[in-house]
């Protein structure tokens, strides 16, 4: 069992930790453990409203889905692309800006006069 709703919501348990206790279930797992958790909020058992029980359960998943996915899209990374700032060795630095010899260069290329 990977999660309990005890009356219709008052609380939901979701187990974290592997059957075997060796390490932790996957958050895919886990996140689909609580939508189907949620759903039993309002359709409680997989019996007579089973059809009704998935239907809600489905949409809950898509929707988590739906906001990972713009949470993730909204997201603004520094090096997102790979492309980051990688300075040359200082004096082939100096020489790619016009200074042969890199004369009034610092340590990390930056100019310093
Ligand atoms: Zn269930």
């Amino acid at each position: 069992m990977n999660g309990l709703n005890e009356n219709a919501g008052e609380a939901i348990k979701l187990r974290l930790r592997t059957d075997q206790y060796d390490g932790f279930k996957s958050y895919t797992v886990v996140r689909r453990t609580l939508c189907h958790e949620l759903a039993h909020n309002v359709w409680g058992g997989h019996g007579k409203n089973r059809a009704k029980f998935k239907e809600l359960n489905s949409e809950l998943n898509r929707e988590v889905l739906e906001l990972e996915r713009r949470v993730r899209d909204a997201t603004h990374t520094l090096a997102s692309d790979g492309n980051v700032y990688d300075p040359l060795p200082p004096d082939v630095e100096a020489q790619a800006h016009g200074c042969p010899g890199g004369i009034g260069t610092g340590s990390r290329g930056w100019r310093i006069s």
